[in-house]
């Protein structure tokens, strides 16, 4: 029997360095994960550098890599994925910003960058959706909240660039900062003249919102500015389906990477209890992706938790999670009739709390997979397997060609 559907598992910023506090394990080598290591035996293995070696990744343009899409191309900031991830549809040009509500004062300076951790703030931006008008620079606008004190910004126009800064200071106790135009060129000049008076009009309906007035009779940071970054306009991408010939979807609690799925037109699936963080609902995502499998011929599910553990530096905490995740992929045993990749986007090291370009171990394992020696996923592991060192984009060949829908180069 030959596989014919993909499951592609993305353990985000799962690899590491030797950490002092685990006797100079990595905490995938410090994990017990016996299902994780029976995949790696049953699989072959390898390591990868996912945009290529000495690149330090970020989640964004490691995630366009993986799926195939060379971000050199396609990425040109992170605002329009998050617009895509708050269901933000993004037409090509459009213009996409990652945006926070945060609290400024009478007197104009930022007090809380993000509003005292804000959530629900869909009536603020249904308030700036209606009261601010751009039309006199010709620009529609989408604006939309994320998650928690996060929203995101699309403008849609002719003649709008996306090189121009950020109004968000990155402190508090000082004024927010006027956007520019970072490359003198008209088009991004208009951007940055757009943005400031999305924020002129939106701060005074904001001010007066009654949401905020009531959070601050109640002494609770308002939401009366929105901080905006990220600037980036929507790339062209070849949908999934097409580039591929094979239908899919997408399962991630990061908007970011929901956006990815979505901006190449992988719907996304809902998975209750998902937060993105160590307390997820692993197994959730897992069965998920088994019944979504009944139906299509490919999913990629995001699995974040150990990244955050990386960025906060907790060693401890990043191979405790790795063995939820461990317990949380049983099911994946039982899986025969998909090719199962496991990998990392790109490695967050506890000691330096920030991606590196460390490259990340890889397992491939279903019918048809020439097995190696490999018995445990770990980047030490990993580093000795059949599969040695590729890059992030050869994955999806990879993978097409063992379930036989790749294309013949040649006669
Ligand atoms: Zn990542
Ligand atoms: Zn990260």
């Amino acid at each position: 029997m030959t596989a014919n559907k993909i499951l592609f598992i993305v353990l985000d910023g799962i690899s590491d360095r030797p950490c002092p506090v685990l006797g100079g394990k990595t905490p995938l080598s410090a994990a017990k994960k016996p299902v994780l290591d029976k995949l790696a035996a049953e699989g072959i293995c390898g390591i990868m550098d996912t945009i290529s070696a000495g690149i330090r990744p970020g989640s964004d343009t490691a995630h366009l890599a993986l799926l195939g899409y060379d971000p050199y191309k396609s990425y040109t900031g992170r605002g329009p994925l998050e617009c895509e991830g708050s269901g933000i549809h993004m037409e090509p040009g459009m213009i996409g910003f990652r945006c926070n509500y945060a609290t400024v004062s009478k007197e104009g300076l930022i007090l809380d960058r993000r509003a005292g951790r804000i959530h629900d703030t869909a009536a603020l931006s249904a308030a700036i959706q209606e009261g601010v008008d751009l039309s006199k620079f010709g620009v529609e606008f989408t604006f939309r909240s994320g998650a928690g004190h996060r929203a995101a910004l699309a403008l849609k126009g002719e003649g709008l660039g996306h090189c121009v800064s950020s109004n968000d200071p990155k402190k508090e106790g000082v004024a927010p900062l006027t956007i520019n135009a970072v490359k003198k060129e008209g088009k991004h000049e208009k951007t940055a003249a757009v943005c400031n008076e999305f924020v002129r009009q939106a701060t005074p309906i904001l001010f007066n919102h009654p949401i905020n007035r009531e959070r601050m009779k109640n002494g609770e940071n308002p939401a009366n500015i929105v901080l905006m970054r990220g600037a980036g306009e929507m790339p062209h991408l070849e949908p999934f389906t097409e580039k591929y010939g094979i239908s899919g979807s997408v399962i991630s609690a990061a908007s970011l990477i929901t956006g990815i799925g979505n901006a190449v037109g992988l719907p996304h699936v809902d998975v209750p209890g998902i937060t993105g963080s160590v307390n997820s609902n692993v197994p959730g995502k897992i069965a998920a992706a088994i019944h979504e499998l009944k139906t299509k011929d490919f999913v990629i599910v995001n699995i974040k938790g150990a990244d955050e553990s990386g960025h906060d530096g907790k060693a401890e905490q990043k191979r405790d999670f790795i063995e939820t995740i461990d317990s949380a992929l049983e099911p994946l045993l039982a899986c025969r009739d998909c090719i199962i990749i496991i990998c990392g986007d790109h490695s967050t090291p506890c000691p330096i709390k920030d991606h590196s370009a460390d490259p990340v171990p890889v397992i491939i394992r279903g019918d048809g997979v020439r097995t190696d020696d490999v018995v445990r996923f770990d980047e030490f592991s990993c580093a000795k397997g059949g599969l040695c060192r590729i890059t992030g984009s050869a994955l999806m060949p990879i993978a097409l060609d063992l379930i036989n829908r790749s294309h013949k180069y040649g006669a």
